[in-house]
């Protein structure tokens, strides 16, 4: 919401990308921005072109910023935490927004996002990381029903709705202990040694590859599924 400049309207930002990478005289590359406007669900765009960023709500300055991705006809989108601070009916308007534009223009879309419930709505194949490296990947549903790595099933353990029957038994809401490591001093073993319930000495001596343990379904454990596989 703030990656807008605020000191021009929002049409001209639009514009200047499809200028400056189609070569489109202003008049055409402005024509262009009100389709966008248009396609990203945003009422009157004809006069909207030429709002500046504070004349807009939060979820229509996200849409903006969608129209921009956008313009240029991407194969791939990289949307890094599209819906942090819009409310609960933004947030879904907008996730529903990039997977329609998704399917129309046949783009990938790469979702960076700590929100597990937008992983949920909105992702295909999940890549679960962890100080910098990927530590489980996997379809979806396979994550969600079936986490190996001990990092993932730490984080889908501490979502309340996941608790609920441990809440109703007067539980706490469990959590990962520690704290991420310092990435300018790893160690050559697990990064998720320090934290996780299952390690040893082999977590500590070397870091386990990712390996497809079912199918298309990678982790980087030498204990995944609870430290049933040692
Ligand atoms: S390799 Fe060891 S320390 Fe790392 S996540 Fe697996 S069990 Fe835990």
């Amino acid at each position: 919401m703030t990656s807008l400049n605020p000191v021009f309207r929002v049409g001209e930002q639009i514009a200047e990308a499809i200028r400056l990478h189609q070569n489109l005289p202003a008049k055409k590359a402005m024509e262009i921005s009100v389709d966008l406007l248009r396609e990203v669900g945003i009422p009157d765009p004809q006069k909207r072109v030429r709002d500046y960023p504070h004349n807009l709500s939060g979820g229509m300055r996200q849409r903006v910023m969608i129209a921009m991705a956008m313009s240029c006809h991407p194969k791939l989108l990289l949307a890094d935490e599209p819906t942090t601070a819009l409310d609960v009916t933004i947030q879904a308007q907008i996730l529903d927004l990039i997977s329609e534009l998704k399917q129309k223009n046949n783009m990938t879309v790469v979702l960076i996002t700590h929100d597990l419930g937008v992983i949920a709505q909105a992702a295909e194949k999940v890549a679960v990381m962890y100080a910098g490296k990927i530590v489980e990947y996997a379809a979806v549903e396979a994550l969600f029903d079936r986490p190996l790595h001990p990092y993932t099933r730490g984080l889908l353990e501490s979502i309340p709705a996941r608790c609920f029957d441990s809440i109703e038994k007067r539980d706490y809401l469990k959590t990962i202990p520690g704290a991420v490591p310092d990435l300018y001093n790893v160690s050559s073993g697990c990064r998720f040694y320090e934290r996780c319930a299952y390690a040893d000495e082999a977590c500590h001596d070397g870091m386990p590859l990712l390996s497809e343990i079912e199918p298309d379904h990678f982790v980087s454990c030498w204990k995944y599924n609870g430290g049933e596989n040692s």
